[in-house]
């Protein structure tokens, strides 16, 4: 069945959803993105995504395309249109359309606005009870990794990258240091329980699963310490796991060839997951 797609103020069939080839998306990458999760038709850290999206927009200069109560009544359009009960809700602002030219266009551009929804299991992914395993790869991606754009060429190499390698995904290295996922945030369990991260900079994204995973993390006893890890200390952790809105919290046992803690999904992760899952679920709108 053909879904519903929404292109600039318009629900179309999605044979008929088109962009201009003038959009500076198609032709500089010129343009951010949200991913959010739906459950039981419901939207989940839907505040969190369009924070997130006005900060994207405002550190490039690129205008808000509706207010967040308008960007509500699109999404829960697009639920309804589509019958989504389960899945995914992909959302992406661009500057807009304008004769190519590296200098932006006037300051006035209209941006252009598109969603479309993908139906899945979000929650039951096999992934989940089995873990994923992840290769080391460089980290070859731009400087404003904070910023959500739609310049996903690395993250999409490095991901077949780690497919060729036979792995599920990969992490990606900095000076020694873990950045992130291709497109989730990393996290390593110490020996001691302690769960350490990245923290936030120019060199990661700013998960809006990782906001809410520290926090649920932080009520429940469990100290997330925000600093770079090493690759070696990725290798002999005892506990991994990453974060992101279609994977919540899903455990790595495998990183660089070398199985973590017994090879299985360690219990904090699996615990963290739940706990995410949970409060989550509790706040969907
Ligand atoms: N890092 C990167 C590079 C990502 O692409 C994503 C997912 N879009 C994340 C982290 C996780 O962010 P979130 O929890 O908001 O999905």
């Amino acid at each position: 069945m053909s879904r519903t797609v929404y292109v600039n103020g318009e629900y179309l069939p999605e044979e008929d959803a088109k962009i201009s080839v003038f959009d500076r998306a198609f032709l500089f990458a010129d343009g951010v993105y949200e991913v959010t999760a739906v459950v039981g038709g419901k939207l989940l850290e839907f505040s969190g995504h369009m924070a997130r999206l006005r900060r994207s927009l405002g550190e490039l200069g690129i205008n808000e395309p509706a207010s967040e109560d308008e960007l509500l009544a699109i999404h829960r359009e697009m639920v309804a249109r589509n019958g989504l009960d389960e899945g995914l809700i992909y959302l992406q602002v661009t500057r807009g359309s304008a004769d190519r030219d590296f200098a932006f266009p006037p300051a006035d551009t209209v941006p252009s606005l598109v969603l479309f929804t993908q139906a899945g299991p979000v929650i039951d992914k096999p992934t989940a009870a089995k873990g994923l395993r992840v290769a080391l790869l460089p980290d070859m991606r731009w400087g404003r990794r904070d910023i959500k754009t739609v310049q996903l060429l690395y993250p999409s190499i490095a991901k077949m990258e780690a497919k060729k390698l036979g792995k599920d995904d990969a992490w990606l290295v900095e000076d020694g240091k873990i950045t992130e996922g291709t497109s989730n945030n990393a996290y390593i369990v110490l020996e001691d329980g302690r769960v350490v991260t990245r923290p936030l900079s120019h060199a990661i994204l700013p998960g809006i699963t990782r906001a809410s995973l520290m926090r649920v993390a932080a009520e429940h006893g469990v100290t997330i310490e925000e600093r770079p890890f090493t690759v070696e200390e990725a290798r002999s952790a005892r506990e991994a796991f990453i974060t992101s809105a279609s994977s919540f919290a899903t455990p790595v046992v495998e990183i660089d060839g070398v199985a973590i803690g017994d090879g299985r999904p360690g219990p904090l992760s699996m615990r963290l997951r739940e706990i995410y899952i949970e409060e989550s679920l509790r706040n969907a709108i």
